[in-house]
């Protein structure tokens, strides 16, 4: 997946390791439990400029931008199509009810929290997940990994 996500600007291909592998690049890795390992490229960048260029581009877009806002519900026509969202703004502790001709959910792992806004009956779209990422000295990675 981070492959084909990256598509042309890939930093290298991914490739699953076996057990013995894993155990001959990584020697003073924890022996017990271990499976393998995958082998990945990955890159850093500045997530809160990206934020901060996201908001620039709205407002150049014409688009208006609200932090620290929370949509605690939604609106509904007589037909019963969704037309607005209504918004508590943390900051003024007070509550909106903005129209809407469409409302994008893009809550990341909260969707299902505004999907059954919606529809209470919805059923469970996306199953969290967890892991960590570990930064260790290069001391620890074979040279020629480095
Ligand atoms: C510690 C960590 C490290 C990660 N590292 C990487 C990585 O290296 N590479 C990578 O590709 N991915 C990484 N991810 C995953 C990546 O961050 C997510 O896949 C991505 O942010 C999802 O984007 P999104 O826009 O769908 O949701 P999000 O970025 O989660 O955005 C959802 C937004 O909706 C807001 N929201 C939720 N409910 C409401 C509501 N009721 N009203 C108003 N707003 C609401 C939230 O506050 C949030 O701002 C990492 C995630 C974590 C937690």
């Amino acid at each position: 997946m981070y492959d084909w996500i990256a598509g042309r600007l890939s930093l290298g291909k991914s490739v699953f390791v076996s057990r013995k592998e894993t155990l001959k690049q990584l020697p003073g890795i924890k022996q017990e439990g271990l499976q393998g390992g995958v082998l990945y490229h990955d890159g850093q960048f500045d997530d809160s400029r990206l934020a901060i260029n996201l908001a620039q581009s709205i407002v150049e877009n014409g688009g208006f931008v609200l932090n620290y806002a929370a949509v605690t519900g939604l609106t509904k026509n007589e037909k019963g199509q969704l037309n607005g969202a209504i918004i508590v703004d943390a900051e003024k502790s007070a509550s909106y009810q903005v129209k809407a001709r469409a409302i994008v959910n893009a809550t990341g792992v909260f969707v299902d929290n505004v999907l059954k806004m919606d529809d209470a009956g919805a059923g469970q779209t996306v199953v969290a997940s967890q892991g960590i990422h570990l930064v260790v000295d290069k001391n620890f990675i074979p040279p020629h990994m480095r």
